[in-house]
């Protein structure tokens, strides 16, 4: 699954945002990219908002910037990842870990130029990704396009979300991302309305698993929540197993009550050991291809 990544990393591959402005696809993508953001449709929310002038549920205009910096807290192989934090997001899980960032607009807009040249000097310092993430990186997906334009670095490219893009921004990075780092956070609708106000979430995002693992590496995160076990991860589990058999998927423990958690009964501790355990062992059985 991470041949590709590692030939880019070596010099015998080019990412493929490079790949795509080669080929001349690149200038297209980008305006396909302003033309979603126009009426916005850049996730599956499909606010229809002209974002130069209002934003939608997520909250963003102008792309700002809270924090980047060479990150050390990936799976082992991504490390040191470049790691790219916006502020905004589209979903507004009641859990949130990072909610300082994800639920404002904290953070600064920073040139395309500007960013451009920081992917390169971490590059030259041995980073190994730029990992674009948030809150969430699709609503800024043609400020990230701007960005790369005005780079020519050879590395690969992360895309760190939830995974609720529209169809057409699921397109656009097939065009330039070269890795899927995708949560799956739901295995029903129901939790997903209930814990991160966000409609048909199952559809959604299985479609956009089942995208990335046709067009690129794919890397799934399942955060496990307390109580969820058997309408969240198992179900997740089997999918995988049956849909996107080669994936790796890290299983993660590090859950812990914080922002509106407290609200939720069933949210209001740590998961347990056994919980853990039960996921783990489960995602073994059914084959699956975990990190750990
Ligand atoms: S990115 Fe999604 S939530 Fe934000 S304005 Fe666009 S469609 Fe709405």
């Amino acid at each position: 699954m991470l041949e590709r990544y590692h030939a880019i990393l070596e010099g015998r591959e080019k990412a493929r945002y490079l790949e795509s402005k080669e080929n001349g696809n690149f200038y297209e993508l980008i305006e396909k990219a302003w033309d979603l953001f126009s009426r916005c449709g850049l996730c599956e929310h499909r606010c229809n908002v002209n974002r130069h002038r209002q934003h939608g549920i997520c909250g963003v205009k102008q792309a700002s910037i809270a924090s980047h910096f060479m990150h050390y807290g990936e799976e082992s192989f991504l490390i040191p990842s470049y790691t790219i934090f916006f502020s905004g997001c589209n979903f507004k899980c009641v859990y949130c870990q990072n909610w300082d960032i994800s639920q404002g607009q904290s953070g600064l807009y920073i040139e395309p130029e500007r960013m451009a040249k920081y992917i390169n000097e971490a590059y030259q310092r041995g980073a190994k990704n730029i990992n674009w993430v948030g809150g969430e990186p699709t609503p800024n997906i043609p400020y990230i396009l701007e960005i790369l334009k005005n780079s020519d670095t050879n590395i690969p490219q992360i895309w760190n979300s939830n995974m609720y893009l529209s169809k057409e921004a699921m397109d656009l990075l097939n065009g330039f991302i070269d890795l899927y780092l995708a949560d799956f956070k739901y295995g029903n609708d129901g939790c997903a309305l209930r814990l991160s106000k966000v409609r048909n979430y199952t559809s959604i995002v299985k479609r956009n698993h089942k995208i990335a693992y046709e067009n690129g590496m794919l890397v799934i995160r399942h955060l496990i929540l307390p109580s969820h076990v058997e309408c969240c991860s198992k179900p997740i589990i089997e999918w995988i197993a049956e849909n996107v058999p080669d994936a790796i998927v890290n299983i993660m423990d590090q859950y812990y009550p914080t922002y509106k958690a407290y609200e939720y009964d069933e949210l209001n501790r740590r998961i347990t050991v056994q919980e853990y355990k039960e996921v783990l062992h489960y995602a073994k059985e059914l084959g699956i291809h975990v990190v750990e």
